[in-house]
């Protein structure tokens, strides 16, 4: 846990006006959840505040509140490139290391914002002057959530900065039933519910919004692509560019398909790779101690946390099953 106290946090903020919100590639609901919800409280304040994504996100997501503002760096690098250079401060949000960002990595390294980490993934890599980083948050809405608390901004939390911050506790705890669910994760949650928010509606948005396309595309890898391995519990997919297309492929179409094999009585891992424009997009999910995060960064140039980590290789989806059947085992 690397905290800086919200004394600092505070008067860093008192002598600051211009501020950017920089998230992950391929940003999830954590990602987006987290951006909007800082994004809001710090607007409240009085700054001036805009978000940059390194590229879109899915469909999913788009009806949070404040996305249409988002400034996207794949298609609007120019826009973004001139907020980045004004900002004094640059929030960097769930992620620890500036290749999370691709292209937009580069350019962050250089430009010269004091930088503030707020994230809950391991192994932080160090170009923050400020943090705000806990590997046992559930999310990085968790932590932001605290961190508007601390700044004795709670009365400011209204129904679209709840509802952003319940959008990332939801999507990154797989709905409230990982392991790095506790009471305070619920406590966070009761709070955000007293501004007036619905669950179900919140749910509905995220979970019951799958084209007819996603949901074959989960019952074909179901059905003909779950592959078990004998006397290891691991079971895994593997998709290729070409099956995608054929169920019309959607950025975030193949999210939470990773976690099925679970379903399955004594798997303790699991994994997904999926094939896109020459790389694998590979995603790990274990149990208990099994660590896959360490997995995750020494085989396949990834990381995330000990339970969920990923990974993107530029490699053919044979080479990259072949690595992962020959280096398993090194999980147990
Ligand atoms: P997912 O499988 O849902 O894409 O990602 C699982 C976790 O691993 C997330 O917390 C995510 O931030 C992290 N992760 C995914 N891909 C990568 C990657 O390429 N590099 C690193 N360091 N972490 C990743
Ligand atoms: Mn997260």
């Amino acid at each position: 846990m690397m905290r800086d106290s919200f004394a600092k946090f505070a008067q860093l903020l008192k002598k600051t006006k211009n501020i950017v919100i920089v998230t992950h590639w391929n940003p999830d609901g954590d990602a987006i959840g987290s951006s909007l919800a800082l994004y809001h409280f710090l607007k409240k304040t009085g700054k001036n505040v805009q978000c940059i994504v390194p590229n879109s996100f899915p469909e999913f997501l788009h009806w949070m509140p404040g996305t249409f503002r988002m400034v996207n760096f794949d298609t609007q690098a120019s826009q973004a490139m001139k907020l980045l250079d004004k900002a004094e401060l640059i929030f960097t949000l769930d992620f620890n290391s500036f290749k999370r960002l691709e292209k937009l990595g580069d350019l962050l390294a250089k430009t010269p914002g004091k930088k503030v980490l707020i994230d809950h993934h391991r192994e932080p890599e160090n170009y923050a002057d400020y943090s705000f980083h806990d590997i046992h948050a559930s999310s990085t809405c968790e932590l932001v959530y605290e961190f508007i608390v601390g700044l004795k901004g709670k009365a400011l939390i209204d129904k679209k900065i709840a509802a952003c911050l319940y959008t990332g506790l939801m999507t990154d705890t797989g709905s409230f039933k990982f392991s790095s669910v506790n009471s305070k994760t619920h406590q966070i949650l009761a709070e955000l519910l007293t501004t007036g928010i619905q669950p179900h509606i919140i749910h509905s948005a995220v979970y019951d919004n799958y084209s007819a396309h996603r949901l074959r595309l989960f019952g074909y890898a179901l059905s003909e692509k779950l592959r078990l391995l004998n006397n290891c519990p691991v079971a895994y997919f593997c998709l290729t560019a070409e099956e995608l297309k054929r169920f019309d492929f959607q950025k975030g179409d193949t999210e939470g398909l990773v976690n099925y094999p679970f379903m399955i009585k004594g798997i303790t891992v699991c994994a997904l790779f999926a094939e896109s424009e020459g790389s694998i997009k590979i995603s790990f999910r274990s149990k208990g101690k099994i660590d896959v995060n360490t997995y995750a960064r020494k085989f396949f140039e990834g990381g995330g946390h000990l339970n969920a980590a990923g990974g993107k290789i530029k490699d053919s989806l044979d080479a990259t099953e072949q690595k992962f059947l020959n280096t398993i085992k090194t999980l147990f």
